[in-house]
């Protein structure tokens, strides 16, 4: 289990949360650059968490994909920092923006996901898992992040 701590932007909002790290990957969907701005977002997935606010309130935002699927997007109402999402598919996962945490010098994606829309000039790191979409199973994912060194990942 791990303990880990972090915020939004403007720092109205603190958050703690333990669990259990299942995975983590980045994300060149369009969707994820439109969402971050910016040339990718990265999932942290957490299991048998335990979220807790320690300051400030989040909004909420159900995003409905192409697929068909919601995605329950927790932000800061006054910076608009995106903190969480929860697909209502698999409720056991917490998926944490982990740019947000205090932390961030032992996020190491374990896979690069819509690569065919990652932006050219940025090399991904051969020693990762590289999709072209989506994964059709995130499991391999998960035993990525067994399987990857780090200090992080009980
Ligand atoms: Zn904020
Ligand atoms: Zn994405």
């Amino acid at each position: 289990m791990v303990e880990l701590h972090g915020q939004c932007q403007c720092g109205q909002l603190r958050y703690r949360v333990t669990g259990r790290v299942a995975t983590l990957f980045a994300c060149h969907c369009r969707d994820c650059q439109r969402q971050s701005a910016s040339a990718f977002g990265m999932a942290l997935w957490l299991g048998d968490y335990q979220l807790t606010l320690l300051r400030g309130h989040t909004a909420q935002w159900a995003r409905h994909t192409p697929s068909g699927r919601i995605t329950d997007c927790q932000f800061c109402p006054q910076c608009g920092s995106r903190l969480f999402h929860q697909n209502r598919d698999t409720p056991q996962f917490l998926s944490i923006k982990p740019g947000s945490l205090d932390d961030t010098a032992w996020l190491r994606p374990v896979a690069h996901i819509w690569k065919q829309s990652a932006q050219p000039w940025l090399p991904l790191p051969a020693d990762s898992l590289h999709y072209a979409g989506n994964p059709d199973d995130f499991a391999d994912l998960l035993a990525a992040w067994q399987q990857a060194p780090g200090d992080c990942r009980a």
